[in-house]
């Protein structure tokens, strides 16, 4: 099977600082992966370089068996890899409905009837469907979350990327999020996922991907993670939250 995503020894520097020190992981169609990790040791980084927002110095990634590089047409790979971050960024001045529908029509030219029907239905499967013609201002944190997810996932994408998409919010409306992703990682879809919220990661991840200082420590399956990790390093991450 080709790798939905893969990563092949992928390094990074910012100056003299080595962010991602090869790096290599795969992703395969319909798997849920988990990157877990101290804050500052590369997450970000590594989700943010399968969306062409940091460019690599070193080794490669592969979409599809696709090199990646940069004469790869960026905007149109990022409507395969949608990507939902800490901050939701929606648009102030825009609905719910014209937040969502902005990049299937103005990006992707799809007619409007056929993304509005998409739209109004993935509104509906997060029950936000009656909050349509609200602008941002007037939903909770929780709420505006689930509808940059949502804006993600009308343009199809083959792969979501979620970075602490849970981390800003209230701890009353943490749940609500992760149920959506949930419920995506329950409909087969592929999800490359960093979060802090660690029942969470051991409920939905088929995998679990470890990092520290730029580089992979550990990857098992949740079961091994959470109940016998490999490395001292997990061992100690993991009592921090116990
Ligand atoms: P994580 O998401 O795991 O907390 P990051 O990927 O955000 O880690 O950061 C990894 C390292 O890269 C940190 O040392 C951080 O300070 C550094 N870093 C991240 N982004 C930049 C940037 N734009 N410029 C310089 N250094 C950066
Ligand atoms: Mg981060």
């Amino acid at each position: 099977m080709t790798p939905l995503l893969e990563l092949n020894a992928v390094s990074k520097q910012f100056g003299q600082n080595q962010v991602l020190d090869g790096v290599s992981l795969a992703v395969n169609p319909g798997e849920v992966i988990v990157i877990l990790g101290p804050s500052g040791c590369g997450k970000s980084t590594l989700l943010r370089t399968l969306n062409g927002l940091e460019p690599i110095q070193g080794g490669e990634i592969r979409f599809y068996g696709q090199l990646l590089d940069a004469a790869t047409d960026w905007q149109r790979l990022r409507q395969r890899i949608g990507m939902v971050f800490q901050s939701y960024h929606l648009f102030p001045n825009l609905t719910v409905l014209e937040n969502v529908l902005l990049g299937p029509l103005q990006v992707q030219r799809r007619e409007r009837q056929e993304a509005l029907l998409q739209a109004e239905q993935l509104l509906t499967r997060i029950g936000l469907w009656e909050k349509r013609h609200a602008y941002p201002r007037e939903l909770s944190g929780g709420q505006q979350q689930r509808i940059a997810i949502v804006r993600a996932l009308c343009m199809n994408p083959q792969v979501m990327l979620f970075d602490e998409v849970t981390a800003a919010l209230d701890p009353e409306m943490v749940q609500e999020v992760l149920e959506v992703i949930r419920d995506l990682a329950g409909s087969g879809m592929t999800l490359l996922i960093v979060t802090h919220e660690l029942a969470f990661a051991q409920a939905v991840a088929d995998r679990i991907v470890f990092m520290e200082e730029g580089h992979i420590l550990e990857q098992a399956s949740p079961h091994q993670f959470f109940d016998n990790p490999r490395s001292q390093r997990a061992r100690q991450f993991l009592a921090k939250f116990s």
